[in-house]
């Protein structure tokens, strides 16, 4: 830990966190939202804790817990391609760790708790729209079963911050917020990149150590081949997240290397965005003008983050394990490619093996959907909706995706096919088909003008939105009623697709 607590920005050496107390938001105060889930099950309180003054003045910085030592973590990374020097938590504290009954360990950060030795130029704040997001997203995210961080509360405050509304152009103020946030790790491959950089090749080794020790404990510390165990496993897993990224149509948005946890699990919400019309190009970041992060890229910059965790990882590995290294790299592309076609076999319930047939069932539905702007996320839910006997008479009345799907010149011929590879492998009844796609197909995500609708009503101070979102993005598979009342698994609206979000989201 470096001691000096600057209020300045500078590069230090050899250290991977500097103390830094978090600076209160400007009152009053409001809890906003509390995932109960993590406050029960992860921290293990009672939810009416969080209506106390104590949880309020914890959870938004402006008291700490016993014990805590409050830290900013130093790291680097590639952004948009390019190595960026030292970046650092600019905005987050990290709290400390808890132990829970279950035996878990989870780390505790504020975000949007002011600034810190690495704040650089921004302000340490986050707004109420960029914390709403976040906090809805991670949870959306891990009740769509993708590895990501949580977010326990949302604290909202009345102190001004200012950003830039690009789509009316004007400066706008708006409100700080602050979320709580857990992960069982926050280290990212940036975290290793700045000590490879700078040469500091002993914290290096010594942080790798202490993250094997950690979160890969089925690696031995005496085993001379760790550090290959370790980064095979990162390559292994970070294809899968790509996949499943995929799988929901989630495009992150900003797929740094300060962004990329070496737990693989999805951090750092921001631009994100899940895409509606299927279309490979989709970029939810209207700052990233040459779609460097588009949601068909991912699997490639996944690819090139890897690359640069070997480069990180090189000065600890002999000559020897860098080329075994280089040989599990090269086998990432495969990695994620059957874990997408294992993934999105089960989208459409292709169970046992037609290797052939079923990769062009999913390429081709891809494309047709690519071909007719159709709804990613109700086109499979559709397809789990529909009954074997309504899809051989295409009968799609009150399946909207499906309907546009089927203007496709293509589609009976698809169709055909995938209602005869079904049949020749019937485990069970329609039903049970039905039943097994429905627990794969969300009918709800966090679509972008969903999350800006009850961003709205927060900054109007009414968070019902907000708590509705998360209440039904907490069941995703399950239909229910004040979702469909709401449109969730409608036709988008239309003033949806003129909706823009930036970095400072
Ligand atoms: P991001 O693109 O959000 O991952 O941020 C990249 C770097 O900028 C990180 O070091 C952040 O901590 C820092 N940063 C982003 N927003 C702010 C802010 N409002 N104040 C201070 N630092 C920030
Ligand atoms: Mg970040
Ligand atoms: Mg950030």
């Amino acid at each position: 830990v470096d001691e000096v607590d600057g209020s300045f920005v500078r590069t230090v050496k050899n250290c991977v966190f500097s103390k830094s107390t978090p600076t209160p938001l400007r009152g009053p105060l409001r809890v906003a939202a509390v995932s109960k889930d993590i406050i029960e099950e992860i921290l293990d309180l009672h939810v009416a804790v969080t209506q106390s003054e104590d949880f309020l003045h914890c959870a938004s910085g402006s008291r700490l817990l016993p014990g805590s030592v409050p830290l900013a973590h130093r790291y680097g990374g590639h952004q948009f391609g390019y190595w960026a020097g030292q970046l650092g938590d600019g905005r987050a504290h990290f709290l400390g760790q808890y132990s829970n009954r279950k035996g878990e360990t989870w780390e505790l950060q504020l975000k949007g708790s002011g600034k810190t030795p690495y704040s650089r130029s921004g302000d340490g704040r986050a707004v109420i729209r960029s914390s709403v997001r976040e906090f809805l997203c991670s949870e959306a995210m891990h009740f769509l079963g993708v590895p990501t961080s949580r977010a326990a509360s949302l604290i909202v405050s009345e102190e001004p911050v200012l950003r830039d509304q690009f789509y009316n152009g004007n400066v706008k103020t708006e409100r700080g917020a602050v979320v709580l946030r857990l992960a069982q790790s926050w280290f990212r491959i940036g975290s290793l990149e700045i000590l490879a950089e700078s040469g500091e090749i002993d914290l290096l080794r010594k942080l790798l150590n202490f993250v094997i020790k950690e979160h890969f404990s089925f690696i031995s510390l005496d085993d001379t081949e760790k550090y290959l165990v370790f980064y095979s496993t990162v390559v292994n897993e970070t294809a899968h997240l790509m996949a499943q990224w995929m799988s929901v149509g989630f495009a992150h948005g900003v797929c740094n290397t300060d962004n990329f946890s070496l737990l693989s699990i999805t951090i750092d919400y921001g631009p994100f965005g899940f895409m509606e019309s299927y279309n490979p190009n989709f970029v939810p970041n209207t700052s990233d003008d040459e779609g460097r992060y588009r949601i068909g890229g991912q699997p490639n910059v996944g690819l090139f983050n890897l690359e640069k965790l070997l480069v990180a990882l090189s000065p600890v590995l002999t000559l020897e394990q860098q080329k075994q290294a280089k040989v599990i790299l090269k086998g990432y592309v495969n990695v994620y490619q059957m874990r997408f076609h294992q993934i999105f076999k089960a989208k459409l319930d292709l169970l046992g093996e037609e290797e052939v047939t079923d990769g062009y069932l999913i390429a081709s539905l891809l494309k047709m959907m690519e071909d007719t702007q159709s709804d990613f996320t109700m086109t499979f839910r559709q397809l789990s909706e529909v009954s074997a006997q309504q899809l051989h008479s295409m009968n799609f009345t009150q399946m909207w995706a499906l309907d546009d799907l089927s203007y496709h010149t293509h589609f009976s011929d698809w169709l055909n096919m995938y209602l005869r590879r079904l049949s020749r492998r019937q485990n069970g009844s329609d039903l049970d088909r039905q039943h097994r796609m429905k627990h794969v197909n969300p009918r709800y995500v966090l679509r972008n003008w969903m999350a800006e609708s009850a961003i709205r009503k927060a900054e109007m101070n009414d968070f019902s939105e907000v708590e509705l979102l998360h209440h039904i993005l907490s069941s995703p598979f399950v239909t229910q009623e004040t979702a469909e009342e709401a449109g969730y698994a409608a036709r988008p609206p239309l003033w949806a697709e003129r909706l823009k979000v930036s970095c400072s989201s």
